[in-house]
């Protein structure tokens, strides 16, 4: 494909002035740019063509060579060592050079840096292990935790009571300063953060002496939080304007309340799910019983079916964990049955094993001879 010409990609003509190139590149630059574009291959080779063009023709050198040579300046025959072109160059480097160091982000603020007015608080994160009941069933915490509050010495100013925070000596307020820096793209305008008010356009003479002029104070915090019914290990529960105090009397951040539960000796949750195992002998197995089941609404009865094969599960419907967002919609309990084969047997229950199994010829070879004369003892 044939490369496009330089003045044409950036939308310039041929006597365009460096303010105009400059002008033409960052609107492209915008339009275009990958972070604004994401997954966006035609964006992003537009933005490539772009910087690539903005390169050659804001260097005095490089655009001259390019008025004469055309691209063949830069395909690797022409004038330059290394061949010139885009690959080399670093984009980092170009955006911290044409927008002050504040990368890409800042180029959206539309001109006012936006790290100097009202910015939100950070979210806090509080971890709570509470117990596998208090997750089913719901219920009501008290937390205490320690945070960062607006200083009450000096409403949040930072200055001393009764003094105010001046404006900067260095930057006049703007909470900028500008250099001028010899760039590989040229003479820049660089923008920073001025060195005395770190931005902030006000410089405090006298400083709270409680907070040290942050403004801020670690404080306890005692709040309450109701835990939805359901609640699983691993949701959160969020409490609105909680967290840090926002900066310039930007809201708060939010309280973060990470879940963790306790595991249950008898019950393990699955999702809204709960599977218990429950134990029967073999004799409840093979005969059939009523027994008593733990669910988390409490024991129920339930009927073992005579012939009930080990590892057996049952569901019972709708006798599982509430839903956490619909607490009418409940999961399911899951029943295995566990057949316990005895350990210990007495004689007479041995003797009573052996009989039974005498009924299907099924008396194991090594208790044969035993009971055989054993029954022979009996008639004699
Ligand atoms: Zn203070
Ligand atoms: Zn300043």
């Amino acid at each position: 494909m044939a490369k496009r010409d330089y003045y044409e990609v950036l939308g310039v003509n041929k006597g365009a002035t460096d303010a105009d190139i400059k002008k033409a590149y960052r609107k492209l630059a915008k339009k275009y740019h990958p972070d604004a574009n994401p997954n966006n291959q035609e964006a992003e080779t537009k933005f490539k063509e772009a910087t690539e063009a903005y390169e050659v023709l804001s260097d005095e050198k490089k655009r001259q060579t390019y008025d004469q040579f055309g691209h063949a300046a830069f395909d690797g025959s022409g004038g330059f060592s290394g061949g010139g072109g885009f690959s080399g160059m670093d984009m980092g480097d170009i955006f911290e050079s044409f927008f002050g160091g504040g990368g890409f982000s800042d180029i959206f603020g539309g001109g006012s840096r936006t790290r100097r007015g009202p910015s939100r608080g950070a979210d806090l994160q509080y971890n709570l292990t509470i117990d596998f009941e208090e997750a089913i069933f719901g219920c009501t915490k008290e937390i205490s935790f320690q945070a960062d509050d607006k200083c009450d010495n000096c409403s949040g100013t930072g200055a001393k009571p009764g003094t105010y925070a001046q404006t900067c000596p260095t930057c006049g307020g703007s909470g900028q300063e500008r250099t001028i820096k010899q760039t590989m793209l040229g003479a820049m305008t660089t923008v920073t953060d001025c060195r005395t008010c770190h931005g902030e356009g006000k410089v405090i003479k006298e400083p709270c002496n409680v907070c040290n002029g942050r403004g801020k104070t670690r404080k306890t915090k005692t709040i309450t939080v109701e835990i939805p019914k359901g609640i699983n290990q691993g949701q959160s529960i969020r409490k609105a304007g909680i967290g840090a105090p926002g900066e310039k009397g930007g809201p708060n951040g939010d309280l973060l309340i990470a879940i963790s539960v306790k595991p249950h000796k008898t019950f393990v949750r699955q999702n809204n799910d709960i599977y218990v195992e429950v134990p029967i002998s073999i004799v409840q197995a093979t005969l059939g019983d009523e027994i008593k089941i733990p669910t988390i609404d409490g024991e129920e009865t339930y009927v073992v079916k005579a012939g009930t094969q080990p590892e057996t599960t049952v569901t019972l419907k709708n006798k599982g964990v509430f839903n956490v967002r619909n607490p009418k919609l409940r999961g399911d309990q899951i029943i295995k049955f566990k057949v316990v084969v005895p350990t210990k047997v007495s004689e007479q229950q041995k003797e009573l094993l052996i009989k039974f199994a005498s009924e299907d010829g099924t008396i194991p070879t090594i208790k044969k001879e035993n009971f055989f004369e054993k029954m022979k003892k009996h008639f004699d």
